[in-house]
This record gives C-alpha cells, sequence and structure tokens, in this order.
C-alpha cells in the first residue's frame, strides 16, 4: 500500500469512512465489519469515525472490529459536535466515545464543523485532553483558511494537527488556498467523500469519467478515488460497507494519469481560479 505522511506519521494513502455504518440489519453490520476488517489486513491504517455517525451506531461498529487489533497498529479518529465543543462536554463527548469504541485513546479528536462556541475554549479543552492522555492530538474539521488562520492566533492553536474537509473531483476548491495553506503551516489534510458520499446530487458524473475509466480499464470510483490521490500529499477516507469494494479502494491507491488525462479531466471540472465559499455535506 502506498504510504503518506500524515499526522506526523507513516500511513497507509487510504483511510476507512465510517459515516452511515452500523445503522442497518444484522447482514449489513456483517457486511460493514468484514468490509473495515479487509482494509485493516489489507494495509489500511487510519480510520475516521464521529459520535455523530448513527448517533454513536458507527464507532460502537468500530469498536467492535478494532478490539481483535493491535490498536497501536492504526490511527483513531472521532469527532465531537460544534454544541459539545466546550471543555466540560468535549471530556463528556470524547469519554462516551472511548467507551463505545473500546479503546482508552484516539489518536485524533476532531471538532466536527464550526459553532457557536469560541475557539479559544475548544482548544483549551482539547489541550486538557491530551494532557489527561485520552486523546494524541487534535485537529478540526471544516474549516477554510480563514477559520484556520484564525485558529492559529490563539493560544495553542499552532497544535492543531489536522482539518478535514470535502475534496472530490466535483469539488475542488480547496485546492486554491486551504491546501497549499495547510501545505506551509505543515498541517495535514484529510479530504471526505472521495465519491462524493452516498448521494449523486453531490456529484454530477461526466461522460469522460465514465469512457476514461473504461479505457483505463478500472471503475468509475477508482478513476475518482486514483484522481482525489494523483499528486498531493493527503488523506482520502472513502466509505463503503462491502469487502469487496474496499479491495477496489485498495487497488485504486495505485491508480495513475497522464498529463493529457489530467487535462481532459481538468475540463470537465476545473481547478478553482479564486477563494471560494467551502463546500460542505
Ligand atoms: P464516499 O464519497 O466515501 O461515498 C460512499 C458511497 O460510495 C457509498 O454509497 C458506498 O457504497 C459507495 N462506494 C464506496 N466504494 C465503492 C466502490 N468501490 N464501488 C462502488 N461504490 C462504492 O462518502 P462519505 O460521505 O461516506 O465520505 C467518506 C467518509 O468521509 C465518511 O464515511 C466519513 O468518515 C467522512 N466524512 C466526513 C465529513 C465531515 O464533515 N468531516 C462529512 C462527510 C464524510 P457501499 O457502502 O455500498 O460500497
Amino acid at each position: 500500500m502506498k504510504s503518506i505522511t500524515f499526522n506526523h506519521q507513516n500511513t497507509s494513502a487510504i483511510g476507512i469512512g465510517t459515516w452511515h455504518i452500523g445503522e442497518g440489519n444484522n447482514k449489513k453490520t456483517e457486511s460493514e465489519m468484514a468490509a473495515i476488517r479487509y482494509g485493516l489486513d489489507h494495509g489500511i491504517n487510519v480510520i475516521d469515525t464521529a459520535e455523530m455517525y448513527g448517533e454513536g451506531k458507527s464507532e460502537t461498529l468500530v469498536g467492535n472490529v478494532i478490539k481483535n487489533y493491535n490498536r497501536q497498529d492504526f490511527q483513531l479518529i472521532s469527532k465531537f459536535y460544534p454544541y459539545h465543543a466546550t471543555p466540560k462536554l468535549i471530556e463528556e463527548s470524547l469519554k462516551a466515545s472511548l467507551k463505545r469504541l473500546q479503546t482508552d485513546y484516539l489518536d485524533l479528536y476532531l471538532l466536527h464543523w464550526r459553532g457557536q462556541t469560541p475557539l479559544v475554549e475548544t482548544v483549551a479543552g482539547l489541550e486538557r485532553m491530551v494532557k489527561a492522555g485520552l486523546i494524541r492530538n487534535w485537529g478540526v474539521s471544516n474549516f477554510d483558511r480563514k477559520d484556520l488562520e484564525e485558529l492559529l492566533s490563539i493560544p495553542n492553536g499552532e497544535n492543531c494537527r489536522i482539518n478535514e474537509d470535502l475534496y472530490n473531483i466535483g469539488s475542488r476548491g480547496i485546492e486554491y488556498s486551504v491546501l497549499p495553506w495547510q501545505k506551509e503551516h505543515h498541517m495535514s489534510f484529510i479530504g471526505y467523500s472521495p465519491f462524493g458520499s452516498d448521494d449523486s446530487e453531490y456529484l454530477k458524473i461526466q461522460p469522460i469519467v465514465t469512457e476514461m475509466a473504461q479505457q483505463k480499464h478500472i471503475t468509475v470510483h477508482q478513476l475518482l478515488l486514483g484522481w482525489v490521490l494523483r499528486n498531493h500529499n493527503l488523506l482520502s477516507i472513502p466509505k463503503t460497507g462491502s469487502p469487496e469494494h474496499m479491495e477496489s479502494n485498495i487497488e485504486a491507491v495505485d491508480v495513475t494519469f497522464t498529463a493529457d488525462e489530467l487535462e481532459q479531466l481538468d475540463k470537465a471540472y476545473p481547478a478553482p481560479k479564486h477563494e471560494e465559499t467551502l463546500e460542505m455535506i
């Protein structure tokens, strides 16, 4: 598995997304657990979850899988709601997440998106959790460049390790300033929803994608994931509840593009020419 430097560590180029898992019947749950196991057994060493996902059901399912793995072998990321972003509520949320995940620490704990709580309070709460040994590091999600700059201006804001934003071929806004800013500040980037999530409304597949995938003897999903990973040092976290799809996503890590192919895709999905409002799902 191709590796990247993420959160100051050598990490697989894709992580395991877990939104909407653990919410279905037994058969679906079995397949979702098998998919995560397949990923962990074939070189993926990051899992992304959140207290929001199924109101804890995703974390519970992840906990049931990872209890059979060596905890030091992968990085575990979870996120708390913006309305749990005070020091007291962060601690409560974190302890509940750890219980569901059947572990005693997270590698990264993220503010899921910005809310009403002043960032200074949230950072103080997160730093307290680092000192308590319950999280190794912390980060944010759905922050744009201005949010990140504000974060860096407050005490200990520079300890933010990562920012996680939407990134796929149809949502390229972060390429203009968020990605370059994070590179300059040595902050790792996670791109979520590489396939545009479950809903085709989020990502319109242009004919060139289907044609190019056929020419390259890969699936449309492999093309989309390979494109996200094409030349940036970032972590993409596709979600799948199917072991077969997980296998296919792992193979996509090795997809390459010629300059001509990238140009054709740029024509269908142009790169941003100015700073855009951050897109979120
Ligand atoms: P994705 O873009 O990962 O798309 C998931 C969809 O793609 C599912 O319907 C899945 O179906 C399908 N799929 C996956 N692999 C394949 C394949 N090889 N072939 C065909 N279909 C496939 O959507 P998400 O929105 O879930 O994003 C990924 C992760 O990012 C989330 O799970 C979550 O961890 C994170 N996220 C974070 C957000 C944030 O605010 N920080 C917001 C949104 C997502 P199937 O299961 O059947 O394979």
